[in-house]
């Protein structure tokens, strides 16, 4: 996808703050933390939003929370926890068309309004 900002960032062809990365799954710090830690995982394959994926997608989904796993306690946030987020589509809040699960933690969040 040529005008996807996070393909960019995949492709390193947009400087990013990478964190993690395997031959499916690339994450990275968010440009606009909300939290003391926030990273954004994605897959490389450029999927607009959880809303599209298929059932043969379902290994890569549950490698995309393995690997949250692993950053969270790489970033220090493990024990006393985090919250793992997607945002799909204009009414959940979705701003960038790749998808992408926010990783937050480092401060108590609050409640989950919605
Ligand atoms: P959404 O609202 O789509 O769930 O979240 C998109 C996220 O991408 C936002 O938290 C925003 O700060 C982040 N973001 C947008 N553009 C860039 C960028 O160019 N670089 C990085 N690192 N993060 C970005
Ligand atoms: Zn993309």
């Amino acid at each position: 996808m040529m005008d996807c900002i996070f393909c960019k960032i995949i492709n390193k062809e947009i400087p990013s703050q990478i964190v993690y990365e395997d031959k499916d799954i690339f994450a990275f710090k968010d440009i606009n933390p909300r939290a003391p830690v926030h990273i954004l995982i994605i897959p490389k394959r450029h999927i607009p939003d959880i809303s599209q994926i298929e059932p043969e997608d379902a290994d890569l989904i549950g490698r995309i929370h393995v690997a949250a796993v692993k950053i969270a306690q790489e970033a220090g946030i493990a024990e006393q926890g985090y919250r793992l987020v997607n945002n799909c589509k204009e009414n959940g809040g979705q701003e960038v068309y790749h998808l992408h699960f926010h990783l937050i933690g480092g401060r108590k969040l609050g409640a989950f309004a919605g």
